[in-house]
């Protein structure tokens, strides 16, 4: 697990209990995974950003969104500067594990097997963000 001290917006874990939803607070600073195409954020396809819902930082932009099949909001680039990744070893695989550079929040993984132009997927939990359409 990734060092609290690292990101800029730090509160106890009580703090996050109380702020998020148990579902939020199980995916952000539990690592845990949403159930694959639960999210309403599948299906999101008006133009806006996607924020963290932990600390409001913006990670993704609707412009970088694609559907890839896979039951979770899928995307081929973050925000530049919006997420951190770290080595995840859970689960005996090896995977990239992304999170808000901000408040440290598990978002979900990025994998290379994404389309052009970066041929990345960044595999997000719906839960961990919050959509803002903008007009
Ligand atoms: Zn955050």
């Amino acid at each position: 697990m990734a060092g609290e001290l690292e990101f800029p917006v730090v509160k106890t874990d009580e703090d996050w209990q109380r702020e998020l939803s148990p579902a939020e607070y199980q995916v952000l600073r539990r690592h845990g995974t949403e159930q694959r195409g639960t999210s309403p954020l599948n299906t999101e396809k008006r133009s806006g950003v996607f924020r963290c819902a932990g600390c409001g930082q913006t990670l993704f932009s609707s412009d970088t969104k694609y559907e890839s099949g896979t039951g979770w909001p899928s995307f081929f680039a973050p925000i530049k500067d919006s997420i951190a990744t770290t080595t995840d070893r859970s689960h005996f695989m090896v995977r990239t594990e992304v999170h808000c550079s901000r408040c440290g929040g598990h978002l979900g993984h990025v994998f290379d097997d994404g389309p052009a132009p970066t041929g990345m997927r960044y595999c997000m939990n719906g839960v961990a963000m919050k959509f803002e359409e903008q007009k």
